[in-house]
């Protein structure tokens, strides 16, 4: 096991590392991950596992990937709209 990284306080894309949450573990039983209460810059309050953070596969409470889902679902519209108005 490697020795364990304090990483209260720093910032992961939206999110600030407030505290150590937990401990995750992997359905396997033998996978164990310390998890991290965030908070976003939102204002909600998420639980992260450390590895997620780092790796940056999570940067935010959830909300950064709806508002880029609604801005490919806009662009869309937007496509679609010139299309039917013949330009
Ligand atoms: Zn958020």
């Amino acid at each position: 096991m490697g020795k364990l990284i304090d990483i209260t306080g720093q910032r992961f894309g939206r999110l600030t590392v407030l505290g150590r949450a937990g401990i995750y573990r992997a359905p396997d039983q033998e996978t164990i991950c310390l998890t991290w209460r965030c908070r976003c810059d939102c204002g909600n309050e998420t639980v992260v596992i450390g590895n997620n953070l780092k790796h940056g596969y999570t940067k935010s409470c959830g909300c950064l990937r709806k508002e880029i889902a609604s801005e490919r679902m806009r662009a869309y519209h937007d496509k679609r709209q010139r299309t039917a108005d013949g330009i």
